[in-house]
C-alpha cells in the first residue's frame, strides 16, 4: 500500500445536465475503517441519470455509478473480515450492522448507512486542491474507489463480475421488493410495470417466490420477450395508462395481489394503485424526481384494504441479501447475466444514459479491464 495515493481514471460530472468528462483524479490510501476496491465491473442505474439529469439534488463535482463489483486491493488500519484479494459487492448503504435496524432486519434503513461518508477535507478523490464527491459514498464510474468497510460485501469467486455488480442495486431492489416489501406468498399474483433492470429482477423474484401469475409491462417488446424468458407469464404492451390497464385487467378481471412501479413516474404509480384487488399491495420501487405528488382516494384505499408502500433498495440488508442472490444466481434460479444488454467501456456511458432514458436498453455493464 503506498502512503501518497495514486491516480484513476474516473467519469467526472462537473454541471447537471452536462456530459461527464472521463479524467484522471489523485486517490488517496484507504483510511482507518475503509478499503480500496479495484472495480471490476459496474451498472449503468437510472438513478445515476437522475442525479445526472438534476432531478435529484447533488454536490458537484462527483463521480456517478453505485452499482460496482471488483476486488480488495488494500486495507485501513482496523478492517476485519476483509482480506485484500477478496472479491466484492459495493452496498450503497454503508450499514452499520450493530444498531436497532440493522439488528432486526433493515440494514437498508441504518441510520449510519445512508450518510454519505465523503466529503471536504476527507475526500478520497481530489483534483488539485478540489475534492470529489463519490454518488452514494461509491462512485463506482472509476477504475478504483476507497469506501468504508461497511460498504464491502465479499462474495463467491465464481459468481462473474457483471453478475455481480447488478447485484449490488438493480436485483436487490427488484427482488427485495418483492421478498422483502410485498412479502409475496406462493400463488399470488403481481404486475411488473417497467421491465428495466430492477423490473425484470422483480419478475425473477416473484417466480423465486412462487407467484402464479406475473403480468410484465413494458413499452418495449424486445424487453417484454426477455421478461417472459425470465418468468413473466402474461406480457402486455403498454404504452398509455389505459392501454396498460386495459391489458392487466384482461389477464386479472378482479385485480392483483401485487403491483410494483418501477418506472419512477406519477402516471405508473397511479396505474399500479389502480390495478389492484382487495387486499393487494402497490410497491413504489421506482425512484421519481424530487417534488413529485400523487394522488390518493383514502376511503377507497380503506375499503379495499390495500396498501401502498415505499420501497428504497428493495429493503435489503447488503450482507445476508448478497449471499442469498449469489447462491440464488450459481444455483441457476436467478439468471441475472440475462439482464446484461450491453457491456461498455466508461466512455460509453453517456451513450447507455441517452438510450437508457428512451426505453431501448435494459441494463448497460461497464467492464474493467482484467474483468
Ligand atoms: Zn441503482
Ligand atoms: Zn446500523
Amino acid at each position: 500500500m503506498t502512503t501518497d495515493g495514486i491516480t484513476v481514471r474516473a467519469l467526472v460530472l462537473d454541471a447537471i445536465d452536462r456530459p461527464m468528462r472521463l479524467e484522471s483524479l489523485a486517490m488517496r490510501p484507504p483510511r482507518t475503517g475503509e478499503v480500496q476496491v479495484a472495480l471490476r465491473a459496474s451498472g449503468v442505474c437510472h438513478s445515476d441519470l437522475r442525479t445526472r439529469s438534476g432531478d435529484w439534488g447533488s454536490e458537484l463535482p462527483i463521480v456517478l455509478g453505485h452499482e460496482g463489483a471488483g476486488v480488495v486491493e488494500a486495507l485501513g488500519e482496523g478492517v476485519g473480515g476483509i482480506s485484500v484479494g477478496d472479491h466484492v459487492v459495493l452496498a450503497w448503504v454503508a450499514s452499520c450492522g450493530r444498531c436497532r435496524r440493522c439488528a432486526s432486519g433493515k440494514a437498508w434503513a441504518c441510520p449510519a448507512g445512508n450518510d454519505v461518508p465523503f466529503h471536504e477535507p476527507s475526500a478520497p478523490l481530489r483534483r488539485g486542491d478540489q475534492g470529489v464527491a463519490q454518488f452514494l459514498g461509491l462512485g463506482t464510474f472509476a477504475e478504483r474507489v476507497v469506501v468504508p468497510q461497511t460498504a464491502v460485501v465479499p462474495i463467491p469467486r465464481d459468481v462473474p463480475f457483471d453478475v455481480a455488480a447488478l447485484i449490488g442495486c438493480a436485483v436487490s431492489t427488484g427482488t427485495g421488493a418483492v421478498f422483502h416489501n410485498a412479502r409475496l406468498r406462493p400463488g399470488d399474483s403481481a404486475v411488473v410495470l417497467g421491465c428495466g433492470g430492477v423490473g425484470l429482477s422483480a419478475v425473477m423474484g416473484a417466480r423465486v417466490a412462487g407467484a402464479h401469475t406475473i403480468i410484465a409491462v413494458d413499452v418495449n417488446p424486445e424487453k417484454l420477450d426477455l421478461a417472459g424468458e425470465l418468468g413473466a407469464t402474461h406480457r402486455v404492451l403498454g404504452s398509455t395508462p389505459a392501454e396498460t390497464a386495459a391489458g392487466v385487467r384482461h389477464i386479472a378481471p378482479d385485480g392483483v395481489d401485487h403491483a410494483f412501479e418501477t418506472v419512477g413516474h406519477p402516471s405508473t404509480m397511479r396505474t399500479a394503485i389502480d390495478l389492484l384487488g382487495m387486499a393487494g399491495s402497490a410497491v413504489l420501487v421506482g425512484m421519481p424526481a424530487e417534488g413529485t405528488t400523487l394522488t390518493i382516494d383514502p376511503l377507497e384505499l380503506a375499503a379495499r384494504g390495500q396498501r401502498i408502500i415505499g420501497s428504497n433498495y428493495g429493503g435489503t440488508s447488503p450482507a445476508a441479501d448478497f449471499a442469498t442472490l449469489c447462491k440464488l444466481y450459481l444455483a441457476g434460479r436467478l439468471p441475472v447475466d440475462r439482464l446484461i444488454s450491453h457491456r461498455i467501456g466508461l466512455d460509453e456511458v453517456e451513450q447507455a444514459f441517452d438510450e437508457m432514458a428512451d426505453g431501448r436498453r435494459a441494463r448497460s455493464v461497464v467492464v474493467f479491464d482484467g474483468a
